[in-house]
């Protein structure tokens, strides 16, 4: 069987689904591998680079479409992208199957099947092939470095001939999968960081990077926001209102904020107010995580830098690992090469659609003509 990546069709997209690096290997399990033309480029990886590592490279997506019997990208299809499958083929991309029914559907009606590598349960043994937090990886770190260029000072302290520098303070909200990665890069930088949870077994991973984990002045300490799967759940009004009332107090004291809070299924908590953005010293800097879900800052504009009339730069970016996208490329290319061995348990270039298995039929959104959407729970962990 062939496997094919197409030239991302998303503007602005710099993320290609297949490597130099990752396409040996899927070679090594029985399969050839062709790009389009120039789908590697934006992320740093020209023709002849895939050419050397056996890759066919293929002049149109038209014709990788018809060639390819798995097609992996990144965005979800677009209508013409899925006009372009055709029974057996499978899909691999990025899908976020409960906002785009129609095109699952269109799909399943089409006879291809399609695993959407945002569907990955996020089991232990299915760590490897889970690009929402490869992809979060990046974007906690991309964050820390867009909240340094857009910082006036140095992160660190430092005592120069020319004067004493004290360190910057960086304030995490949320310590996810992003949130972890941004306290990693922002101590690693030298800044006094506090990070902030509501899921409480997370204090002792945040200290031991070397943070400080704010805790509340809340008489019911104990309200535990951990929902099932490692996520967290709406937080009470009470348990809210002493966490808003921790955030004011630090506004005017801390100089970075990196916000990262989500509940699945819902649109992203607002927990940085515009009073907190007043409070805030000019020159200081928000990155807003979640603006892709309405933002955990009130006056942050999804894809958008604004400065404030009081001097504070509020980032709504929601292309970070596109910024990055050699690195994000090598890891979900990874992530891909994962699943692929998976599906081919017999290293002989044959796709085993195994729906038994239950990262695979977590995964999948349409198969054998159906959709396929929503999958039972995970039987293992
Ligand atoms: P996420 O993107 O859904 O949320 C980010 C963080 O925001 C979470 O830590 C959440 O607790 C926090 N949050 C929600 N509301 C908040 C609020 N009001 N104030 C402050 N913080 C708030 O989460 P994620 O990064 O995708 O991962 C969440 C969990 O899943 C973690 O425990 C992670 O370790 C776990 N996980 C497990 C696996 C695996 O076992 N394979 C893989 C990935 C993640």
């Amino acid at each position: 069987m062939k496997i094919g990546t197409p030239k991302e069709v998303m503007e602005g997209e710099a993320r290609v689904a297949m490597t130099p690096d990752s396409a040996k290997m899927l070679q090594k399990l029985g399969y050839d591998c062709a790009i389009e033309t120039g789908a590697g480029d934006k992320a740093g990886f020209p023709d002849a680079a895939y050419e050397e590592a056996g890759v066919e490279i293929i002049k149109t997506a038209a014709a990788l479409y018809k060639e390819a019997d798995v097609i992996a990208k990144v965005q979800p299809p677009t209508d013409t992208e899925v006009k372009r499958l055709s029974e057996k083929k499978l899909l691999i991309s990025f899908f976020w199957p409960g906002q785009n029914e129609d095109l699952m559907k269109a799909a399943a009606d089409k006879g291809a099947s399609v695993i959407a590598m945002d569907m990955v349960p996020r089991i232990s043994r299915a760590q490897k092939m889970d690009a929402l937090s490869s992809m979060a990886n990046i974007a906690g770190y991309r964050a820390v470095i867009e909240a340094g260029n857009n910082f006036g000072r140095f992160f660190t302290g430092q005592v120069t001939a020319a004067g004493k520098v004290p360190p910057a303070k960086v304030l995490i909200v949320g310590a996810g999968v992003a949130g972890l990665a941004a306290i990693g890069t922002s101590t690693s930088l030298g800044a006094i960081t506090l990070a902030f949870d509501v899921r409480p077994e997370v204090a002792e991973q945040v200290e031991s990077m070397g943070a400080e984990f704010v805790y509340l002045d809340f008489e019911e300490d104990q309200e535990d926001g951990s929902e099932s799967g490692g996520y967290a759940k709406p937080s009470s009004p009470e348990f809210r209102e002493a966490q808003l009332a921790k955030f004011r107090e630090l506004a005017p004291d801390v100089d970075i904020v990196i916000t990262t809070a989500l509940i699945p299924n819902r649109e992203a908590p607002e927990l940085w107010t515009e009073d907190m953005v007043k409070a805030m010293k000019p020159g200081s800097v928000i990155v807003d995580l979640a603006a892709e879900k309405g933002g955990n800052c009130k006056l942050t504009q999804k894809d958008k830098k604004i400065v404030t009339d009081n001097g504070v730069t509020i980032i709504g970016y929601t292309d970070f690992p596109s910024r990055m996208a050699k690195q994000s490329s090598l890891l979900y290319a990874t992530n891909i090469r994962h699943l692929m061995t998976d599906l081919t348990p017999e290293k002989d270039g044959q796709v085993n659609h195994n729906m038994e298995d239950d990262v695979i039929r977590g995964a999948t959104v349409a198969h054998e003509k159906e959709v396929t959407f929503p999958p039972p729970p995970p039987k293992t962990k």
